[in-house]
């Protein structure tokens, strides 16, 4: 990992929060539904020494008041979707990737009701103006020594944002190992980032799969359950053990998992399968977390 004193951290904290200008708010999934829309958001601040890292998450304050308490709204977390110099390459953005939100409140039987802060940013007009804060994050980063070194990228949904930033600066970093990134989504049409991540395929060390869920089916839902045999990520991984046991097993390694909460419950036993395997024991995925070579994002 970066060295802890170089890891930005809180530079800026609710009761004085970084102000950034919207630049672009974008649709990179279908329109429609809109409960389900996912945006990519550019955000511009003055401040030249704020930072970030990709991996890490910034704060966002919703304007208003939270009905509960009356008093101001919470700030949410949001994964960085930019390397760190940002999409403009001057290191004054940040971008983020984010999907509506809707629930239903089981206790009054209201349904369907908007999240606040994801509805907001993703009703952002260019000129808003957005309040910020952090970044806030130490785990789930690249290290410095990263180019020889394997990565497994693992992400659902919005989960690969922090992948958007980290490909970025692996392959304009002099990277030399093997990375795999595979992406869970329900349909083709919602494999986001795919125009950008697609052309990493000229490294012939780049591994890149979709695993779709609602068009593709499990083939092996004995071996790997899934609801109602959907393909997920974890089935993709055991599709393709033979190249992803050696590179998990290299002590330099490191597997990488963000997206949906409860992903990590059908991923890890395929490790763990693969650790006895290799003779790894039980729980190889503990002993991976342990060593800090698994690292896990869920929200
Ligand atoms: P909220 O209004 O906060 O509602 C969220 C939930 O709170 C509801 O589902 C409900 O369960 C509960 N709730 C709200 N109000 C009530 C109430 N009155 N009574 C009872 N329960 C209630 N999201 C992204 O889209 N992209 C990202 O890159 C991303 N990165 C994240 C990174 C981290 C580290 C974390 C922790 C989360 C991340 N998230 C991301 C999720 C994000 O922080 C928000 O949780 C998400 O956008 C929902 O926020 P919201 O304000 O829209 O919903
Ligand atoms: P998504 O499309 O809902 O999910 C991405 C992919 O992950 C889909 O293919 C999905 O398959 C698959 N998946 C579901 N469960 C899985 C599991 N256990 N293991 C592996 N893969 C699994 O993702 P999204 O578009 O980013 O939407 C995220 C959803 O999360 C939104 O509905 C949003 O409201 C919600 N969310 C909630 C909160 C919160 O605070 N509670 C925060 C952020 C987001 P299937 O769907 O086909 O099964």
């Amino acid at each position: 990992m970066p060295d802890i004193m170089d890891i930005p951290n809180n530079l800026y904290r609710a009761t004085n929060p970084l102000i950034g200008e919207v630049i672009e708010n974008k649709f990179i999934a279908p329109e429609e539904p809109f409960e389900r829309q996912v945006c990519h958001i550019v955000i511009r601040y003055q401040d030249p020494n704020f930072r970030y890292i990709p991996g890490q998450s910034v704060g966002v304050i919703p304007p208003g008041a939270d009905p509960k308490t009356g008093k101001p709204q919470q700030l949410r977390l949001y994964s960085v979707a930019s390397d760190r110099k940002g999409d403009l390459g001057d290191g004054l953005t940040v971008s983020l990737c984010v999907v509506r939100h809707f629930w239903d409140n089981e206790k009054t039987g209201e349904k369907n009701i908007a999240g606040v802060c994801s509805n907001y940013l993703c009703d952002l007009k260019v000129g808003d103006k957005v309040k910020l804060t952090g970044p806030v994050g130490r785990h789930f980063l690249i290290p410095p020594d990263f180019k020889d070194r394997d990565f497994i990228f693992l992400s659902t949904g919005t989960g690969i944002a922090p992948f958007r930033g980290m490909l970025k600066e692996l392959f304009e970093g002099g990277y030399r190992g093997s990375c795999w990134h595979i992406f869970g989504t329900q349909f083709k049409d919602r494999v986001l980032y795919d125009g950008e991540i697609k052309p990493y395929e000229k490294h012939p060390n780049f591994h890149y799969l979709t695993a779709v869920s609602r068009e593709e089916v499990n083939p092996m839902p004995e071996h790997v359950p899934t609801r109602q045999n959907r393909m997920y990520v974890q089935v993709k991984m055991a599709q393709h053990e033979r190249a992803l046991i050696p590179a998990v097993a290299k002590p330099s390694s490191l597997l990488y998992i963000c997206g949906l909460k409860g992903m990590e419950a059908g991923i890890l036993p395929v490790i763990d399968s693969w650790g006895r395997e290799l003779g790894q024991g039980e729980n190889w995925s503990q002993t991976l977390k342990a060593q800090r070579r698994l690292l896990l994002e869920v929200y």
